[in-house]
């Protein structure tokens, strides 16, 4: 990573987008620019290594990773929906012996967060078990109310609005804050655990799944109930919340390159500091 490793030394919270497409992956030229890859998120804090979710933009992550000396990495699961956990088995530090990982998230039900995990690993949906990997894997559970904190990082927790529950999370490290926020329906009202969460953040990552238009059944069946949300309804937040960056998130598998130009575009009239994010952003706080 050269320039962003040493930018992260220097006390800098270092962020890398690896994956940005929602519910499955979306590979081909329509979907080139931004990605096709569902979520993943890599931020650098110090030597701390956080990943944001398990989808398939983790495979290359992983590759990268191999390539620096072995370390203790954390996975910080929203949840266990199929496009943030499919690219786990696929992460290539876990087939090494070098590697601890410790993966972190919310019990579901009566599930632990090490029977979900077995659970995805388990024959005939994949060759190999958790027993088989080669990492040093621990599991850490957590619920909304925590804070997490590892050397100089805080890493504060939100209920999100998602069918089976979702967590968002606030990562603080040198007086700077990045909020991680998909998988999100929002409400007629500003959600109030969402807008404590996102309050002066230095960046805003959100579920922008859907256009008014596609959430309200102008086009399509309406998606009310679904668990996500509309940029537009993430600018609320972000002017509510007073965060100085918007980014679009978890773009839908119909949404290609030409359409993620229009609505950024359409997000930057409502408030300026609106991006569509792409696989590939890299941002140094
Ligand atoms: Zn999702
Ligand atoms: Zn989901």
């Amino acid at each position: 990573m050269g320039k962003g490793l040493k930018m992260a030394r220097a006390n800098k919270m270092y962020i890398r987008f690896w994956g940005v497409r929602g519910s499955i992956a979306t590979p081909g030229k329509e979907t080139v620019r931004y990605g096709g890859d569902t979520s993943c998120i890599e931020i650098r804090c110090g030597k701390e290594i956080f990943i944001l979710d398990a989808g398939s933009g983790i495979r290359k992550l992983g590759n990268k990773i191999l390539k620096e000396k072995p370390q203790h990495i954390n996975i910080l699961f929203s949840h266990f929906h199929w496009d943030h956990i499919q690219g786990f088995p696929f992460f290539a530090p876990v087939f090494n012996k070098k590697y601890s990982i410790t993966l972190i998230g919310e019990r579901k039900m009566n599930f632990t967060l090490e029977q979900l995990f077995t659970a995805q690993l388990m024959f005939p949906y994949f060759p190999l078990s958790l027993a088989e990997l080669d990492a040093k894997i621990n599991f850490q559970e957590i619920t909304a109310k925590d804070r997490i904190i590892k050397n100089n990082v805080t890493i504060k927790l939100a209920r999100l609005n998602h069918p089976g529950g979702c967590i968002g999370y606030r990562i603080e490290y040198g007086g700077k804050s990045f909020v991680y926020a998909t998988d999100t329906e929002h409400f007629s009202f500003i959600d109030k655990a969402l807008l404590k969460l996102s309050l002066n953040a230095d960046v805003l990552v959100y579920d922008s799944n859907y256009t008014d238009d596609e959430y309200s059944g102008k086009i399509g069946s309406p998606k009310t109930g679904w668990g996500h949300s509309t940029w537009t309804n993430g600018i609320k937040v972000a002017k509510a919340a007073k965060v100085k960056k918007f980014l679009l998130f978890h773009h839908d598998p119909s949404h290609d390159d030409k359409f993620m130009d229009k609505l950024e575009k359409q997000a930057q009239k409502k408030f300026k500091e609106s991006y569509a994010a792409y696989e590939g952003m890299e941002i140094i706080l």
